[in-house]
């Protein structure tokens, strides 16, 4: 409305300014180099309006072609850039995707598009690693040492590849130089803990465990957990070495840093006894028991208690088991040392109260002991040992990454090598010979033994 308004008045304008130089007439005359030219006032005026249109149009024209190389180019550049992170963006996914053909086109591209080699170089490597090419991999990691901002990435690289090849010297090289540029980082002190436990350097892994948690890296509780696991091994060492008082104030850290870790309480209670604290072993197994009995701390809590004789075994038991008198573990204990005392029936009792619960292979086995002893059939003997042999065997530390059976606790895994993945559970299914009362008495072995595995649940 107000642009029509404008024009109306611009046109008023110059009807005005026409009818006004119409109105007053006159000439202008030209006389220049010997050219003589007389115009009317109007048509004078109307060439010097055009002159000036013409002169501005020429003008933009001019100044539009000057400026526009600069910014054809701008957006080229702007082009090129953004095609070059649309590959970087797409070989990320098909690293993350494991597809190494298009991880490796989209490196290449990237690399050529966005000419800035920190950005682009770990895809590379990646993209290398991929397609198995682990000495292209590691010259990119080589590279990426050179620049401040790909350093640690560089340093990660070729720490996870010696750990591949089991060059855990050269690992433990690299981590170190790792935590020298990133003292923040989780990843630096997991690997320090891992490669120093695995060298059999328990201190140190005890020293990274500590840093990270005076730095917050790791969850206090995870990290005293870890760093009890640890305590237990040097425990454990210490004590095979025979120097029981440095072993026993390791396992004391231990339990304190976690007190439901039972191999650091079983190693604790029995180095109490091995130093003549009887009245200690007594009270830290009775402790435990409450949280979570185990049958290995029975035989430690007898000769703690100094009781030999089966009657008195079980009568020293009975305050144990009253501690925690519905486990499952408690209760065959208790039939346990029931049946050495010779009381069957309360046995019997115990053993129904405990598969009452949970089948157990321990449980059955006793139950034919005590049918045994109470002068059973073959028939009901044989079926006890037959379901016992048809569930899992709990009395075993196993491991929770490849079910290797251990017969005693240890930090590191025999078979797999990890750290921690020993629990005392019933997972491995262990076939063991059935033993069978011939009709006159001696025994025989009817079924040999057969080991079957289940994965752990
Ligand atoms: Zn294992």
């Amino acid at each position: 409305m107000l642009r029509i308004l404008w024009f109306i008045i611009l046109i008023g304008l110059i009807v005005f300014a026409s009818l006004w130089v119409a109105q007053h007439p006159g000439t202008v005359e030209i006389n220049w180099f010997g050219l003589e030219v007389s115009l009317s006032t109007g048509i004078a005026l109307l060439l010097l309006l055009v002159f000036t249109i013409v002169v501005i149009f020429v003008f933009s024209l001019l100044r539009g072609l000057w400026r526009s190389p600069g910014s054809l180019m701008k957006a080229y550049r702007n082009n090129k850039r953004s095609r070059g992170y649309k590959a970087l963006t797409l070989g990320m996914v098909a690293v993350a995707a494991g597809d190494p053909e298009e991880a490796k086109k989209q490196s290449k591209k990237a690399d050529v598009l966005l000419n800035e080699p920190p950005l682009t170089m770990l895809l590379q490597a990646q993209a290398a690693q991929l397609n198995g090419d682990e000495d292209a991999a590691r010259k990119y990691f080589i590279l990426m040492l050179e620049n401040k901002e790909t350093a640690f990435l560089g340093l990660r690289g070729l720490t996870n590849q010696a750990i591949k090849k089991g060059d855990h010297e050269e690992a433990l090289k690299l981590a170190y130089k790792a935590k020298k540029l990133r003292p923040e980082s989780k990843w630096v002190f997991e690997q320090l803990h891992l490669l120093e436990a695995n060298e059999g350097h328990y201190s140190e892994a005890l020293e990274a465990l500590q840093e990270a948690q005076s730095r917050k890296l790791l969850p206090k509780a995870e990290s005293k957990h870890k760093q009890a696991v640890v305590l237990t091994q040097i425990a454990l060492e210490k004590e095979k070495a025979g120097d029981l008082e440095f072993a026993l104030n390791r396992a004391g850290k231990a339990v304190s840093r976690d007190p439901d870790l039972v191999a650091a309480q079983l190693v604790q209670s029995r180095l109490f006894v091995a130093t003549n604290r009887h009245r200690k072993a007594v009270s830290s197994i009775e402790k435990a028991w409450k949280r979570r009995p185990h049958p290995d701390f029975v035989p430690i809590y007898m000769e703690a208690r100094k009781v030999e004789a089966p009657m008195e075994r079980y009568k020293a038991g009975e305050k144990l088991f009253a501690l925690n008198p519905d486990d499952p573990v408690t209760l065959v204990a208790k039939a346990e040392a029931a049946l050495a005392a010779d009381l069957w029936g309360e046995a019997r009792f115990c053993l129904d109260e405990a598969l009452a619960n949970k089948p157990s292979e321990k449980a059955y086995r006793l139950l034919a002991d005590v049918e045994k002893a109470e002068g059973g059939s073959v028939e009901a003997i044989t079926a006890y040992l037959e379901k016992a042999a048809s569930v899992p065997q709990e009395s075993i530390w196993i491991c929770k990454t490849c079910s290797e059976p251990h017969e005693d606790w240890q930090m590191q895994c025999n078979s797999c090598g990890n750290l921690d993945s020993l629990k005392w559970r019933a997972e491995v299914l262990v076939q063991q010979p059935i033993k069978l009362l011939s009709a006159d008495g001696p025994e025989v072995i009817v079924v040999e033994a057969e080991t079957a595995k289940t994965s752990p649940s």
